[in-house]
């Protein structure tokens, strides 16, 4: 067989097996082995390093677009001095991801502002960028979806998807009270992923007032008790961030006016 005609069916190999990074890589790699009198091996490993390079690539992408995150927050921005509530070594160690592996659960609990979302975001994004299938949701949307897979016949697949993650993160539980069934979905979530997976969740309520925002306090005991089995809690106490940026912006407001003008 000709040089040309081995070319077009390695081509042909490349393009079957959907290989597409490396099929357009061919020429350059092959004149780079050529030109650096490379082997076989040391040829064929540049050539899929490229297939291998690009499969990655997108396989970040699509557990990214999968996540959902809703800001692009990492844990190196938070600013702790800002937060002295929140026990800085033990975010450290959560964002070793150790914790997935005996599926530790994470509370944030705290007043409106004081960094829940952001703490959660981040140790999500941490999560993908360890390539674990990651997914962000508000308890809101969680209970809305569940609704309409109940009323859809799609329950159980929709248990599936939430049970699928290495890391669920559940956002605002408690900011709207849960009736009946979405306490139940909630619940559900819960138990399916219980020992399991790791679930973040961040709530305005303290545990002790989580008998309130349901119906049943025997849903919420139980929810609680599966939650906290294992588990690390942060009880934040401090100012909001954003109510402090605002003030830090008025008092510079406030000093500009008092100030005499300058000539
Ligand atoms: P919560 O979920 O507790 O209501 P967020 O996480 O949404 O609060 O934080 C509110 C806003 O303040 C966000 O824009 C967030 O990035 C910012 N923020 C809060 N705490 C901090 C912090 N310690 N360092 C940096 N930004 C913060
Ligand atoms: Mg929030």
């Amino acid at each position: 067989m000709s040089e040309a005609s081995i070319y077009q069916q390695l081509r042909g190999h490349l393009a079957y097996l959907r290989l597409s990074a490396a099929a357009e890589a061919l020429p350059a790699q092959l004149e780079h082995a050529a030109a650096h009198h490379a082997g076989h091996s040391a040829f064929l490993e540049r050539l899929l390093a490229v297939e291998v390079a690009a499969v990655e690539t997108r396989r970040r992408a699509s557990l990214d677009r999968f996540a959902s995150l809703p800001a692009p927050w990492r844990l190196a921005d938070f600013d702790f001095d800002a937060q002295p509530s929140i026990d800085r070594a033990l975010i450290n160690e959560l964002a070793t991801l150790r914790f997935l592996e005996d599926a530790t659960n994470v509370l944030f609990i705290g007043p409106p502002g004081v960094g829940k979302t952001m703490l959660a975001v981040g140790l999500a994004r941490a999560s993908i960028d360890a390539g674990y299938r990651t997914y962000y949701t508000t308890a809101a949307d969680l209970v809305a979806r569940c609704h309409r897979a109940a009323l859809e016949g799609r329950w159980a697949t929709t248990m599936r998807f939430f049970a699928g993650p290495r890391l669920l993160v559940i956002d605002e539980v408690g900011y709207l009270p849960l009736a009946n069934e979405a306490a139940a979905a909630l619940f559900q979530v819960i138990t399916t992923r219980y020992m399991k997976s790791s679930t973040v969740l961040t709530t305005n309520l303290g545990i002790a007032s989580w008998g309130k925002i349901f119906d049943d306090p025997m849903v919420a005991a139980a929810m609680l008790d599966r939650l906290l089995h294992r588990s690390v809690v942060f009880n934040i106490n401090g100012d909001s961030y954003r109510m402090r940026a605002h003030r830090a912006r008025s008092e510079t407001l406030r000093n500009a006016r008092t100030q005499p003008a300058k000539e």
